[in-house]
């Protein structure tokens, strides 16, 4: 029997992409999914006359939705005249870095939050037809008509993410209400950034099913509610071993903290204003158990000394691809400099 494999890739919509994705049929003696191609010219990628753009297949899983043979397949976007990777690309690079800093066995775990939205634009949790809940408190974290909204899809995105096999690791309700975490990790840079993209394309799929948007904004709510962010837990086989390292590694992100402000997302000053659990987006400062500081180090952490850190600062609406690529680079890259001199 021929199935169904979904091809999902990153688009070149600005500032921040999406994910598009299409379904190609394969005969059921194929066991790899073949390279395929898009149009281009309607994603941003592409002009009309050199329209023709390449899906190459990264990371492949069970599609948890249409069950059965059927699979997710994550590729990443080639140009068809020479093979290369596309600019809109960012997948290629991070991968450059994980293998030049294999030795280091950087691993990842993502905190992706996220605000379930109607189509009108207004949060989930919200009154319907305008006015506001009352105020941040009882939502994070709770349990409840009047504190919850949305849980279905969950639930549903939960055991998607697991019948996948993806590497899902926990969910909470977030601060503001309508708004959401899962967790991907801990994987190395490469693979966290497919899973996460895959993780992204189930739940829009799912909530497509509620007529809800699953809005990726790092600031949905402009006042007192708190922003939508995409922590990031690194670690390195040093950092997962002594604690000079970890300190080693928040210091070197210090040396280079604006580099990464700069592309942890569109709106971060939005949202790292130093209210609601962040640090100011121009102040880089590291603490134990501190959700005002830009890096926190796990209580467990430090009573363990050794472990991983958090930067907080990475937006929702993060390429995971780029903020893992880049942290490896500069921590790998700073302990490096360090053995030779
Ligand atoms: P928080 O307390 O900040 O809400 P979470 O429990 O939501 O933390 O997320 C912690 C993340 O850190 C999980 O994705 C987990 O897989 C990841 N993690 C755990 N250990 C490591 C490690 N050694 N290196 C990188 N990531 C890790
Ligand atoms: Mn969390
Ligand atoms: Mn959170
Ligand atoms: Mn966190």
């Amino acid at each position: 029997m021929a199935y169904q494999a979904e091809y999902i890739w990153i688009d070149g919509t600005e500032p921040t992409p999406m994910l598009r994705s299409k379904t190609k049929i394969l005969a059921d003696d194929v066991s790899t999914p073949p390279i395929w191609g898009f149009d281009g010219s309607s994603t941003n990628q592409a002009t009309g006359d050199k329209s023709d753009c390449v899906l190459r297949p990264v990371f492949t899983c069970s599609d948890p939705l249409r069950g059965g043979p059927n699979i997710l397949v994550m590729c990443e976007v080639l140009v068809a005249s020479n093979m290369r990777p596309h600019p809109t690309n960012t997948r290629a690079a991070c991968a450059k870095v994980e293998k030049k800093y294999a030795d280091a066995e950087m691993l990842f775990g993502l905190e992706q939050e996220y605000t379930m939205m109607r189509i009108d634009g207004t949060p989930l949790g919200f009154p319907e037809g305008g006015g506001m809940p009352a105020p941040q408190g009882p939502y994070y974290c709770g349990v409840g008509a009047g504190r919850i909204a949305g849980r279905d899809i969950v639930e549903e995105h939960t055991q998607a993410c697991i019948d996948a096999g993806l590497s899902i690791s926990g969910t909470n309700a977030e601060v503001m209400p309508g708004q959401w975490e899962f967790q991907i990790g801990p994987l190395g840079p490469t693979a966290v950034g497919d899973q996460l993209n895959v993780a992204r394309w189930l739940l829009q799929r799912i909530a497509e099913d509620y007529n809800v948007v699953i809005s990726f904004d790092a600031k949905p709510m402009k006042g007192d509610w708190n922003g939508a962010g995409c922590h990031t837990n690194f670690s390195s086989v040093a950092m997962r071993d002594s604690y000079k390292a970890i300190i080693s590694a928040c210091d070197a992100i210090g040396k280079n903290y604006m580099e990464l402000v700069q592309n942890y997302g569109v709106g971060i000053e939005d949202r790292l204003t130093g209210q609601h659990e962040t640090a100011p987006w121009n102040k880089f400062s590291y603490g134990v158990s501190d959700r005002g500081a830009s890096i926190r180090i796990p209580w467990q952490v430090e009573k363990d000394g050794k472990g991983y850190a958090e930067d907080r600062r990475p937006n929702a609406n993060c390429d995971p691809y780029t903020v893992s690529r880049m942290i490896t680079d500069i921590v790998c890259g700073a302990a490096t400099k360090g053995k030779k001199s």
